[in-house]
């Protein structure tokens, strides 16, 4: 019989077993994990750097009021303290990210594991969780193991080659609880229109998604990648979330820092300057080549046409596409290209301060798994690691 038994070695799942430990150092403390090793996803975070917080997260940072209790109880600053008491330490950049101070993710990781074993905390890989039921206020996992309490880190259905299939969720669903519509977040966008000639190109730009009646239904700002299936990069990443099973358009501002006023007078000077310049030659001073071009076409005009032939009007058209260029999003790259998952865990079964579930008491879960989600930039490791530490924590109080 185990006092507390957490289902995923993942992020949030070795922040509530460490916290457990502290709180109860005599808990006897298990972690099942379904994969060979742990803590897979962390390696891949961050491109490889794991940007493990940001100081600028602040509970309207998730649009969710349920986070607010653990994010206050645990805000970045206590993220990083935490860090530095497993022998972690870390920098953070221009705007509030944090990463370890090796800039490898590789060492968030070792440091975790390297404390999860100095606690004598028991961890179990390749051990999927199959089935849990919870019999006279004991939890059996798998028909055999048997715990007094039960936290749930298995994490959502994005990327489920590092270990997150989704199955988390049928075990919440056995033990009554309901799960939200999932959808893949912080996921490329794929559109209709062929952007083979743009690909790799990258601008910084405004992004607004709207749907098919003109509503806006997200915006960002940032890096825009163009794919030749469709939209990368943070800002597209970032406004992804809302796309759901809508048909949308993704509209981009190529050019936050002008006006509409601004471009006009930059073609009409550069007219006047050298009339028999193309166009196309004119908008690489703004623009990166082969996107002035596809603008061009995009107006429907020649790919060669000259500034001396372009009038009035198809200067305005222009500068209004630079403002305005729209895509038909046709869907996202999906789960598997994903980063999060939007939906999970109905939060409102959960107490939003120790997250122990109001259906079944001593069943806790962290972490992705809920349905709580944000913005590339450390925000959702930062959910991650403040739910598991509070889980943790509530779960060893309470033994
Ligand atoms: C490529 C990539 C880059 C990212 N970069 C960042 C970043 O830089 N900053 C940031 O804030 N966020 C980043 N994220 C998001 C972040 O990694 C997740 O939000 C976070 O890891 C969620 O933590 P979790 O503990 O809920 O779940 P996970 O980290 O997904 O862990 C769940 C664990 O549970 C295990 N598991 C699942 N089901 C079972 C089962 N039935 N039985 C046993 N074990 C099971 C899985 O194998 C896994 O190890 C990134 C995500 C990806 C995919």
């Amino acid at each position: 019989m185990y006092d507390l038994v957490i289902i995923g070695a993942g992020a949030s799942g070795m922040a509530a077993a460490l916290s457990a430990k502290k709180e109860n150092p005599k808990a006897k403390v298990l972690i099942l994990e379904a994969l060979p090793r742990v803590g897979k996803k962390i390696l891949a975070t961050g491109n490889g750097r794991c940007n493990l917080t940001n100081f600028s997260a602040t509970p309207e940072s998730y649009g969710n009021p349920f986070v607010a209790s653990v994010i206050k109880q645990y805000p970045p600053e206590k993220i990083v303290s935490f860090f530095s008491s497993i022998g972690l330490e870390s920098v953070s950049d221009s705007e509030s990210r944090v990463y370890p101070m090796s800039n490898m993710a590789s060492s968030v990781l070792d440091c975790l594991r390297f404390e999860i074993e100095r606690l004598g905390i028991e961890v179990l890989t390749e051990t999927k969780a199959e089935s849990v039921k919870s019999v006279n206020g004991i939890f059996i996992i798998n028909s055999k193991m048997r715990t007094k309490k039960l936290i749930v880190s298995a994490g959502g259905k994005a990327s489920p080659s590092q270990g997150s299939d989704g199955s988390g969720y049928e075990l919440l669903r056995s033990l009554g609880h309901r799960i939200t519509p999932l959808y893949a977040g912080l996921v490329q966008l794929t559109v209709k229109e062929n952007l083979r000639t743009l690909k790799g190109i990258r601008v910084k730009a405004g992004v607004t998604l709207k749907n098919k009646s003109g509503k806006a239904l997200d915006s960002s700002s940032g890096e825009i990648l163009f794919a030749d299936y469709g939209l990368s990069g943070i800002a597209v990443m970032d406004i992804s979330r809302s796309v759901k099973n809508e048909n949308c358009i993704c509209e981009l501002n190529v050019l936050p820092e002008l006006s509409a006023a601004d471009v006009y007078t930059f073609i009409e000077r550069s007219k006047k300057r050298n009339p028999s310049q193309s166009a196309e030659d004119a908008l690489t001073g703004i623009i990166p080549r082969m996107l002035g071009h596809y603008l061009i076409k995009m107006v429907g005009l020649s790919a060669d046409i000259r500034l001396s032939e372009l009038k009035e009007q198809q200067i305005h058209s222009l500068a209004d596409k630079l403002k305005h260029l729209t895509f038909n999003v046709t869907g996202t790259k999906g789960f598997d290209n994903a980063q999060i998952t939007v939906g999970g865990a109905e939060v409102t079964e959960f107490n939003e301060a120790t997250l122990e579930s109001r259906k079944v008491r001593g069943l806790y879960c962290t972490g992705e798994i809920l349905d709580v989600d944000a913005p590339c930039g450390g925000f959702n490791l930062q959910w991650a690691w403040a739910s598991g530490i509070a889980a943790g924590t509530a779960a060893a109080k309470s033994l």
